[in-house]
């Protein structure tokens, strides 16, 4: 199977190649095959597509709000009309389920457009009455904003960035990861088929190399990161030095905490929700799961039940429901974690192991008796294993689960309603679930505190992210000066 694209890169409204840069494999996780060959971007093309995009943004920042909106509402339908195709490509650049990426990827691209596209009208300034004076505020664009995606969403990643950027007036270059570079190459072609002007959204390729390059770029005012901790720290200190404003979306070790009057069904389907979708690959994923003594054996039984229904396979089989982690690396950092996992000490519940094959399959995985001094309890695995922890008092798990350096997400199940708010209170994290997990709609904030991130995507929260306001005082009368 190839899916070559027309080229590597998206620029000015137009397929661009240029092969002299390194070649980027593609490989269709599900079996090792490659693909497509994409090329990382030259300087040339860095340039180009910065260029095409300071220059589209004068004139993208001149519509009106509602000519702007209309455009990110009509690439939305056309995102959901030619959803089946884009979960295909979506399920073979990251080898997800097509039974997830039909539902959550175009789809939740889409909703990101619409509701950006409905919202760019009201994006407004203020005024403010001083006696006879006042200000007014305007609410501008940023200018060129870099965007930079992980690879585990890449069609919802290029999308959640683009819509309020361009909402607000702003162009965007999008580097996408390495490892899934097809789906953003569609959403620039989605884009400027609803009518974008060309340049306002342009996408290179590339290694994390391209990425610093934008990234320092003076032409850049923002910079737009879904990716691990670590790289987060260099691309906010490379944004320091030009003191541009950064929104950090990184990664987690977030909590689930259950308590023993909560419904265990629903704590059972938050737990597999916040673990083995997209086979563990969810940033937010509530990978550290505290549950209540009393309950925590029936909790594991339920588990190790409910795992039956697990379906391993072709991901682009509409029944299959668990896919491969997304390249071989990702599978072996994994399997070291499992073994790490074992060798601290954990109980083994289920799976555990690799999957042989040329596909990079590993089991969904379940330890019980974890400790919080555990590898497997303190660092982001970033596939298929749920650790249970066991706690007595709602104190102390509140404690234990705040006990991290990541703040991304947590969620609490229990049917006591004021639990339930206390515990969400205490949380240190950005995004919280009472009774359920992992649900991100766009109209709601998301994003992590801690070494999690900075900022916020979705909602009404990520136009503070992607405009500035301008303050202008307006005198009616004639001017005091000492002198
Ligand atoms: P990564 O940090 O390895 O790479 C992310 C992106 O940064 C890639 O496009 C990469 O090429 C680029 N990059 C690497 N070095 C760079 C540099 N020095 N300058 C500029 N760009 C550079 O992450 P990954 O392995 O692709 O994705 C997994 C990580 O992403 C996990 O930690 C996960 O939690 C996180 N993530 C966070 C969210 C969120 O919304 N908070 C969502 C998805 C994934």
């Amino acid at each position: 199977m190839i899916i070559q694209p027309t080229a590597s890169h998206f620029i000015d409204g137009k397929y661009v190649e240029d092969t002299a840069g390194d070649a980027i494999p593609v490989i269709y996780p599900a079996t090792g095959e490659l693909i497509a060959t994409v090329y990382s971007a030259t300087p040339a093309i860095i340039d180009l597509a910065l260029a095409s995009g300071t220059r589209a943004q004068k004139e993208w920042a001149s519509w009106t709000a509602t000519d702007r909106g209309r455009v990110l509402r009509r690439a939305a339908d056309i995102m959901r009309d030619r959803n089946h195709d884009l979960s295909v490509l979506e399920t073979y650049d990251t080898g997800k389920p097509y039974q997830e990426t039909s539902v959550a990827d175009a789809t939740s691209g889409a909703d990101a457009l619409e509701y950006f596209g409905g919202l760019a009208a009201s994006i407004t300034g203020e005024h403010i009455q001083l006696g006879e004076d006042f200000v007014y505020t305007r609410r501008e664009p940023l200018g060129v904003c870099v965007g930079i995606g992980a690879w585990n969403y890449p069609t919802q990643i290029a999308s959640w960035k683009a819509a309020p950027a361009l909402a607000c007036g702003n162009a965007m270059v999008f580097k996408p990861s390495e490892t899934t570079p097809l789906c953003a190459l569609k959403v620039a072609e989605i884009l400027i088929e609803a009518g974008a002007p060309a340049g306002v959204y342009n996408v290179v390729q590339g290694y994390g190399a391209v990425g610093a390059s934008l990234v320092t770029d003076p032409r850049v005012a923002k910079v737009s990161l879904t990716g691990s901790v670590p790289t987060g720290r260099k691309v906010y200190a490379a944004a320091a030095a030009g003191i541009r404003n950064v929104t950090m979306e990184l990664g987690g070790k977030s909590p689930i905490v259950i308590f023993d009057d909560a419904d265990l069904e629903n704590a059972v389907s938050g737990a597999i929700l916040g673990n083995f979708y997209s086979s563990g690959q969810v940033c937010s994923n509530g990978t550290r799961v505290f549950v209540q003594k009393g309950i925590k054996d029936t909790f594991l039984a339920r588990m190790v039940e409910r795992l039956k229904g697990v379906k391993m396979g072709d991901p682009q089989d509409p029944d299959v429901n668990f896919g491969p982690m997304v390249s071989e690396r990702q599978r072996d950092i994994v399997a070291d974690y499992i073994k790490k996992g074992i060798a601290e000490g954990a109980r083994l519940v289920a799976g555990g192991s690799v999957v042989k094959g040329d596909g990079y399959f590993i089991e969904p995985t379940v330890f019980a008796d974890v400790t919080d001094d555990m590898a497997i309890a303190r660092e982001e695995i970033f596939g298929p294993v749920l650790s249970v922890l066991e706690f007595d008092t709602e104190e102390e798990a509140l404690a234990r689960a705040n006990d991290t350096e990541y703040g991304l997400a947590a969620g609490v199940f229990t049917a006591d309603l004021t639990r339930a708010h206390r515990m969400v209170a205490g949380f240190e994290a950005g995004t919280c679930y009472i009774n359920t997990y992992n649900l991100a709609p766009v109209e709601a904030p998301f994003g992590g505190s801690k070494q999690s991130g900075v900022g916020r995507e979705n909602s009404k929260a990520a136009i503070e992210h992607y405009s500035q306001i301008k303050g202008v005082y307006v005198a009616m009368g004639d001017v005091e000066a000492p002198f």
